[in-house]
């Protein structure tokens, strides 16, 4: 696997190095957040460590840009501040775990191995279906290449009939998936965000089948 490390502290960093390339991984480092980002833009990374408190840009900022730029690599951030907004924050921007300095190098490793594991078990994070493409770690919709807009609810019926992609899924393990604890949601509803999803998908050519009296079913994509 090829890993990127930004961070600004020599010794940390070249410690990180060494006892990734001794688990065989290819190791790229750099000590500035502005390089990082040039870095991922040419090339491809399996896995990003990012320090948050770097010289000018922050790793606030590079993970920002890393997901903006539809960068879909597991994220995995070191932080010294052990403040509960920081590690809020980080996930908020699409980090997919952190560590707080000082940490233990077993730790980190296992860590690393975890996370590079789920991204490639999953086929990485996007869900494709024809002109689809979901980045479930930006949060990000696209059609035809074209940011799709789609409210929090109609990603989560979304998500649930892409997983079912071909099967007919019922309204009420729709509503299991997307409601929330204690929250009342009905079958009307649910029916709401597919008539919506389908005026938004529909001209693109993804169906959303009626099953009457049970539920839908995402169609396969047929190009013609
Ligand atoms: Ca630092």
């Amino acid at each position: 696997m090829r890993l990127l490390i930004v961070e600004d502290d020599a010794s940390l960093a070249s410690g990180l190095r060494r006892i990734l390339e001794a688990e065989g991984h290819a190791v790229d480092v750099t000590s500035r957040g502005e390089d990082a980002v040039l870095a991922a833009s040419q090339e491809r990374f399996d896995l990003v460590i990012l320090d948050i408190g770097l010289p000018r840009m922050d790793g606030f900022e590079v993970l920002r840009r890393l997901r903006a730029a539809e960068k879909p690599m597991p994220v995995l951030v070191l932080t010294a501040r052990d403040a509960v907004e920081d590690r809020v924050r980080g996930l908020d921007l699409g980090a997919d775990d952190y560590m707080v300095k000082p940490f233990a190098m077993p730790e980190l490793t296992a860590r690393v191995r975890a996370l590079l594991r789920r991204s490639q078990a999953h086929g990485g994070p996007r869900i494709v279906h024809g002109p689809l493409m979901l980045d479930t770690i930006a949060r990000r919709a696209f059609l035809r290449g074209e940011p799709l807009e789609l409210a929090a609810r109609e990603w989560a019926v979304l998500e649930v009939l892409l997983a079912k992609t071909e099967k007919i899924v019922s309204k009420e393990s729709i509503i299991q998936a997307v409601a929330g604890w204690g929250e009342d949601l009905s079958p009307n509803a649910i029916e709401v965000y597919v008539s919506r999803l389908r005026s938004k998908l529909e001209p693109a050519g993804i169906k959303i089948r009626t099953v009457r009296g049970f539920g839908y079913m995402l169609e396969e994509f047929k190009a013609h």
